[in-house]
């Protein structure tokens, strides 16, 4: 995962050493990570299922769905993310989350954008907060991902198209099927942003795939509102098997 660095930021480093993401060490490249937290970091390579993206543990065909996809196929085509979220890992999520450690977004972008399907001219959407806890938090690391992810790649960004329209629970200690019901029907598409979906490819994004809950009835909305397709992406995805739930 090596960076050229521009002239400039050549010049920056220099002036402003940058520093390991994890443990605040003085590292040489824009990376993020230094040589001791990188291996740490359970970073998902493939075999994983071509739908939700689960890993498995076994080499399988790049086609192969995982138990859950194939008994119904999820309303987002694919999702991707970056790493599993354990107790290595965590630490860069709740830092994002609820601190103003919000330099990290472009970095966390550039592993995103790696990980995400070919796609063609997509809007590129974030899971909203509701507005009360967009308030409460002032920003959300959600469309700071997608922002800088459609930066990247040149993308529409749109953070006003897809509303949550009732605050719901924090999905917290909920159980998957309790996920499920504390999100159906919370989001909306605006009425005057429609026509942009119309037939449009969506990436949909957002910090953590929990059990698929949230990104699903995201998709579910953006489908019913006349999009073509939605993958989803995430920085990090909750694996029972290996690490942590939330
Ligand atoms: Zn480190
Ligand atoms: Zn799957």
């Amino acid at each position: 995962m090596r960076i050229n660095l521009s002239p400039f930021n050549q010049l920056l480093d220099l002036l402003i050493p940058l520093r390991c993401i994890q443990c605040g060490t003085i590292v040489e490249t824009q990376d993020g990570l230094c040589t001791a937290c990188w291996p740490l970091i359970p970073f998902i390579t493939k075999p994983f299922c071509a739908c939700c993206g689960l890993p498995f543990d076994f080499e399988i065909e790049e086609s192969a769905l995982c138990g859950i996809c194939s008994h119904k196929q999820p309303h987002y085509s694919t999702a991707r993310s970056v790493f599993c979220y354990t107790t290595e890992s965590k630490n860069l999520i709740l830092k994002f989350k609820h601190t103003d450690s919000i330099g990290s977004a472009p970095l966390f972008a550039k592993w995103m954008a790696r990980v995400i399907e070919d796609v063609d001219d997509p809007l590129c959407i974030p899971v909203p907060l509701h507005w009360t806890r967009l308030f409460m938090r002032t920003y959300n690391q959600a469309a700071l991902l997608a922002r800088e992810m459609a930066t990247l790649k040149g993308w529409t960004y749109d953070p006003s198209l897809l509303i949550r329209q009732r605050r719901t629970a924090s999905q917290g200690h909920f159980s998957k099927e309790k996920r499920r019901t504390n999100v159906r029907g919370a989001f909306k598409i605006s009425d005057s942003k429609k026509p942009l979906l119309q037939e449009r490819t969506v990436v949909l994004v957002d910090d953590v795939f929990t059990t698929g809950a949230t990104l699903t009835a995201c998709s579910k909305a953006l489908l019913k509102a006349g999009a073509k397709e939605v993958h989803a992406v995430t920085l990090a995805r909750v694996v029972r098997s290996r690490g942590l739930e939330i």
